[in-house]
């Protein structure tokens, strides 16, 4: 099979420089799988005969990023690193970590690559691909296949498990049987694995594959999900649908989008698990807090906004007022979201859900109301000194402050201090202190 790899200048410059220090040098791995596939990949890796001593002698600039394994950063001019890695063997493997021996030859270093696909070598001076494992054959046929025995190439690495599933899922490929079936046996192993990596892979699975579903489908029906993250192990197909209509919307970034979509896996768990299930995983307690929080408001607004939006009359002003209090001024828009993809998986599935015209419309409405109308507490005409001059006091202070955000979510007119005021008077008044 013939392919043209085009890789930029800087690449082939790279390569030159070692060759040219008398070191062979090959581009590995993941830019040379999706030059292949025509798709672009920014990082090109590099395997050499050099030692990172060596590397580290021909190149000006260097960073060692993972030098014990092998792995120097070299700084092109245009200040982008590249991965130099020496040709490496696996002496002691123990599930995950690998002790690793310099010296090996570029098939050697090619056998301990985890698939076919990413066991494909390339030179950038020659214009020749290495391919001894039939890499570029199974990228045509659109597979995913260890390179070597399966189960014993997931014995020495449970992540590679992972790593199969996550690119099945981003090229659309299947995975081969028996790979497949190494896939299932190292499920209840994953317990090897630290709970950075496997968060590491949600977010990774998260980032690069358009349709996670079918990713976490499949983390699902191996176990690694009963192994990992037991509170999700019974997710439907519909709970997993409804992270994959979570696209970027223009403006939006990566992390943004990541972050719902993992809010919608977490929405397959039990209700108030959420932040546990992610500080287990080693997420932030700022993304574990803002998610949960999100959950907390699709638990309790999606059932009423589904039904006005299913009502002929539609939602009211008070209505979107109330929904907007509820979640949060800069939450509603996430929630509403997370509550759109749901109704689109239940659509698709032939069930009845508001439409995305429906939502559309709210979101709009929403976002120029949220903006416009008192919603929240800081919002409000008065606040608690001029309360505690009534003399409420206490415990009573914070309900009479949400009371009045009850009256002026209702009834945005009432939010002057001297109507807020007679209010809080005539509602404390008979329940005031000492009553
Ligand atoms: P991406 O586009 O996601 O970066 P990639 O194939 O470059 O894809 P990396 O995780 O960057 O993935 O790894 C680079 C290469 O290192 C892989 O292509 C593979 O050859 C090898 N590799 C990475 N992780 C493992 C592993 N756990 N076991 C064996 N080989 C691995
Ligand atoms: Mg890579």
């Amino acid at each position: 099979m013939m392919t043209t790899i085009n890789p930029p200048h800087t690449v082939l410059k790279l390569a030159k420089t070692l060759e040219g220090a008398g070191f062979e040098t090959w581009c590995v791995g993941g830019a040379v799988r999706d030059a292949m596939l025509g798709k672009q990949n920014l990082d090109w890796d590099f395997a050499t005969a050099a030692t990172p001593d060596q590397v580290r002698k021909v190149f000006r600039r260097t960073v060692p990023v993972g030098i014990e394994f092998g792995t120097i950063g070299v700084l092109d001019e245009a200040n982008v690193m590249h991965e130099v890695t020496t040709f490496r063997r696996d002496v002691q493997t123990d599930g995950r970590h690998a002790v690793v021996e310099f010296g090996a030859s570029l098939d050697e270093d090619l056998a301990r690559r985890d698939f076919t696909i990413n066991a494909i070598a390339y030179s950038p001076t020659r214009e020749v691909v290495h391919d001894p494992f039939a890499g570029e054959k199974d990228l045509r046929a659109g597979i995913v296949r260890a390179v070597g025995a399966p189960a014993d190439r997931m014995r020495e690495d449970r992540l590679r498990a992972l790593r199969a599933i996550r690119f099945a899922a981003r090229y659309g490929f299947q995975i081969e049987s028996r790979t497949w079936d190494a896939v299932v046996e190292s499920a209840p192993h994953m317990t090897r694995l630290s709970p950075e990596r496997v968060r590491q892979e949600i977010e990774k699975v998260m980032d690069q594959v358009a349709l996670p579903s079918e990713a976490f489908a499949k983390w699902r029906d191996s176990g690694a999900f009963g192994t990992l993250i037991p509170d999700i192990a019974g997710a439907t197909a519909l709970q997993l649908r409804a992270i994959d209509h979570l696209r970027r919307p223009i403006l939006a970034t990566r992390p943004q989008r990541r972050v719902l979509r993992i809010a919608m896996l977490l929405a397959a768990a039990p209700a108030g698990r959420a932040a546990q299930t992610l500080k287990a995983l080693r997420f932030s307690n700022a993304t574990g807090s803002w998610i949960s929080s999100l959950l907390d408001a699709l638990a309790e607004l999606e059932p009423p906004m589904r039904a006005a939006l299913a009502s002929p009359a539609g939602a009211s002003d008070a209505d979107i007022r109330r929904w907007v209090s509820t979640a949060g001024r800069t939450r509603f828009a996430s929630v509403l979201r997370l509550a759109d993809a749901r109704w689109w998986a239940e659509r698709e599935a032939g069930s009845n859900a508001p439409s995305s015209s429906s939502v559309s419309s709210l979101h709009r409405r929403a976002l120029r109301i949220a903006y416009r109308d008192p919603v929240e507490l800081s919002d409000l005409a008065v606040d608690g000194t001029d309360l505690q001059k009534l003399g409420i006091t206490g415990p009573a202070l914070g309900k009479a402050l949400h009371s009045l955000l009850d009256a002026v979510v209702r009834d945005p007119s009432l939010n002057t201090p001297d109507r807020l005021l007679a209010l809080a008077r005539s509602r404390s008044s008979g329940t005031g202190p000492g009553a």
